[in-house]
């Protein structure tokens, strides 16, 4: 062949491969389409469509939305736009750098692993699902970053693991919840990315599932409606609901009863947020709260872009990063994500987040608190990443980070009657918590007459925690089945058994033991100035019948900066032995006549028993059952009267130390027919006298002498309604 033939051949093998490679894209563009309308065919196809079309026929949009009118096949639509993205793919090299490459170095981690390492034995709840739903996002947000096929590649290789699961939960729930709301995003993030064929093979599973998820939350006599379909308080509800609602946003324009998805599940969410407190504070715990937390506000994010329906007007989640605030362990004790003080079912540290929980409410709220907790935890390395790509999406750097120095020691959760309590924000020597309202709160037990979703809640009504130089002295019994004399309150012996609170007797706590009669507990009383906190809490109303309890009044006195006085007041109708108790954390010995010492590491606390002057006292080590037959031992002080009584007063006094400093010298007083103490410490002394016949339960029990009456910086008194129990 010599060059003018070999020159001529060039462009005439160059046509030929083009009509060949055209011809070729061609039928494989017509057989994806093919396969894709054959798979359109069977979304139509799948029974479950037509029943979802029958059921939530009512669920369609009056008037479309704008952002979904405009919409047309539009991706990705979810959290990100093409815009958004170009945005912050110039910020990560700049502003977000640090949040970037704490994403990026978490998720490269996981580039060398594969679905199948998640796997753990779960066949009641499959929940190692969830952590396939989780990582999707994050292989395709770092591609999205970075354009970096590894990425891509991975984020493929989980997606269709997922895809080829025989199932997605054994029922719906939230394993289904976190593959639907994972590989939602990840179809609209790499909408572009996916073939023809792979875009078709998810968007029939996702609708599936979906349509499962949705028929599983209504109520109708041929699919089992799910127990979480009315629990509007939660966190299950507001993962499964927020799932649907993505799944419907990802495929709205391609799947008809997508439609009806999404109003579903918005429906859910309006009665979700009608149904929160007005304290900001959580019935479950911190730790379901990140969970919860995260997809409402998943939520809330995608209802204000694409359905212009503005939802952060709520009291409730305005105030609710305060809760994580106060309910944080002193920093010198963050280790191992250990940061939290655990009421309800609940471990030391959040399941989620909550770095970038913290930065939405610090953005939605300008709350300068919450984006230093946020900055705080991540610096510390004390966060769960699980949607870390949110951190790059919710952060507005526009926020101060303002360290809470000049917050109040004291905070009051009004609705719940949680009452968190530190000696200072610097130093954070002492935190107390002490919980007494209802269950749910004020506010639901109001407005329900079914448990909207306490089963994660304790019987713990008058019930605290105390935390001293570093060191857990008083403890809760953690997530355990529900038993009152696993608690640092009363319980009351009859006939040989022990009877605590209502709702009290399973794994999972049964509100509507409390719902039913609206049996309220309650703070009726809270007070600080800078001389003390005070807290009455009223319980009588929360234990059963049989008991005939007419009086269970607590009042917790704390002298600062670091003496506390309980005072329990206890009538019954007919004499009983009442059992004070105290769950610790060390060792607990008996140091002289009335007093005990608990020693933990390089931390003391001495328990003075003030009255009864004849008591037993009893330590002991008591087994709470966890889930699945296992068990927890839990260090228990019993004090009881010697004599069954009917009228008791129990007068307490705690006084934690560092191990080389003195506790103070305590003595009872009787002055004019009233008892008191003189606490003599350090040079100093403190005078009270109580007054046990006041007029009013809610009015103040001590008088401090020889001191000027200081002025409250927080004022609070409730009146009971009157719901008086029906007693026997
Ligand atoms: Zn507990």
């Amino acid at each position: 062949m010599n060059n003018r033939s070999i020159k001529r051949s060039i462009p005439l093998a160059l046509a030929v491969l083009i009509i060949t490679s055209t011809i070729i894209i061609i039928t494989i563009d017509n057989q994806y389409l093919h396969e894709s309308k054959k798979k359109e065919g069977e979304i139509t196809e799948d029974p479950l469509y037509l029943d979802v079309i029958k059921y939530g026929a009512n669920l369609k949009f009056k008037k479309i939305p704008a952002p979904l009118l405009k919409m047309n096949s539009t991706h990705p639509r979810l959290y990100l736009t093409k815009e958004k993205i170009t945005k912050l793919r110039k910020l990560i090299k700049g502003l977000y750098w640090e949040l970037w490459i704490r994403e990026k170095t978490w998720v490269d981690k996981w580039l060398n692993k594969s679905p199948q390492d998640v796997y753990y034995h779960d066949p009641e709840e499959m929940l190692w699902q969830r952590a396939i739903g989780n990582m999707i996002p994050h292989f395709a947000f770092c591609y999205l970053m970075t354009q970096n096929e590894i990425y891509l590649k991975k984020a493929k290789e989980w997606i269709f693991y997922a895809i080829n699961l025989p199932k997605w939960g054994p029922y719906p729930d939230l394993a289904k919840a976190h593959l639907l709301y994972g590989i939602s995003l990840a179809y609209d993030w790499l909408y572009h990315d996916l073939t023809l064929k792979e875009k078709a093979m998810i968007r029939t599973r996702l609708a599936h599932e979906a349509r499962l998820m949705f028929l599983a939350s209504i109520k109708t006599k041929k699919y089992k409606t799910m127990w979480w379909h009315d629990a509007y308080l939660q966190n299950h509800l507001w993962v499964d609901m927020c799932s649907l609602a993505t799944a419907g946003f990802a495929l709205y324009g391609e799947i008809p009863d997508a439609e009806i998805w999404i109003n579903q599940a918005h429906s859910k969410f309006l009665k979700i947020l009608d149904s929160l407190g007005t304290d900001g504070a959580s019935h479950e715990g911190v730790s379901y709260w990140s969970y919860g937390m995260e997809y409402l506000l998943k939520y809330l994010d995608l209802a204000r872009e694409l359905l212009e329906c503005d939802l952060f007007n709520n009291t409730w989640l305005k105030k609710t990063a305060y809760y994580r605030l106060y309910m944080s362990l002193p920093r010198s004790m963050w280790k191992n994500s250990m940061t939290i003080v655990n009421i309800a079912d609940c471990p030391m540290r959040d399941w989620y987040g909550p770095d970038y929980i913290l930065r939405k409410l610090a953005a939605e709220y300008r709350n300068s608190y919450a984006q230093w907790l946020a900055y705080e935890l991540s610096r510390t390395g004390m966060v769960n990443p699980v949607s870390g790509w949110l951190n790059l999406i919710w952060y507005d750097p526009s926020v101060p980070a303002t360290p809470p120095y000049n917050l109040s020691t004291m905070k009051h959760f009004d609705d719940l009657d949680i009452v968190v309590i530190r000696d200072s924000w610097k130093e954070e020597n002492i935190l107390f918590v002490f919980k007494c309202g209802p269950f749910i709160g004020h506010n639901a037990l109001k407005k329900f007459n079914y448990d909207p979703g306490g089963g994660h809640v304790h019987p713990d009504v008058n019930h605290f925690i105390l935390i001293a130089y570093g060191k857990w002295l008083i403890v809760d019994d953690g997530y355990l089945s529900k038993k009152t004399s696993q608690h640092n309150t009363i319980v009351f012996e009859i006939n040989g058994k022990e009877i605590g609170q209502l709702g009290e007797g399973s794994m999972w706590f049964k509100g509507n033991e409390v719902i039913k009669d609206k049996r309220i507990s309650a703070i009726i009383r809270a007070e600080s100035n800078p001389i003390f906190d005070y807290i009455i809490g009223d319980a009588y109303n929360i234990y059963p019948d049989t008991i005939g309890l007419k009086k269970f009044l607590r009042h917790i006195i704390y002298l600062k900066p670091d003496t506390f006085i309980i005072i329990d007041e206890i009538q019954t109708t007919k004499p009983l032995t009442p059992k004070w108790l105290l769950h610790y954390k060390g060792t607990l010995q008996k140091t002289e006549q009335n007093t005990l010492t608990l020693t933990n590491n390089d931390v003391s606390l001495r328990i003075y028993i003030i009255q009864p002057h004849e008591f037993e006292y009893r330590i002991y080590e008591q087994t709470g059952e966890r889930e699945g037959g296992r068990t927890k031992k839990l260090n228990v002080l019993e004090i009881t009267p010697t004599q069954k009584t009917d009228k008791i007063i129990f007068i307490i006094v705690l006084h934690p130390a560092k191990i080389k400093e003195k506790h103070p010298t305590i003595t009872e007083i009787h002055e004019n027919g009233k008892p008191g103490l003189i606490i003599q410490y350090k040079n100093r002394t403190k005078k009270l006298l109580f007054n046990l016949t006041r007029k009013r339960k809610n009015d103040r029990i001590f008088k401090l002498i020889g001191i000027k009456e200081p002025i409250n910086t927080y004022n609070f008194t409730r009146e009971l309604p009157s719901l008086e129990p029906s007693k026997n």
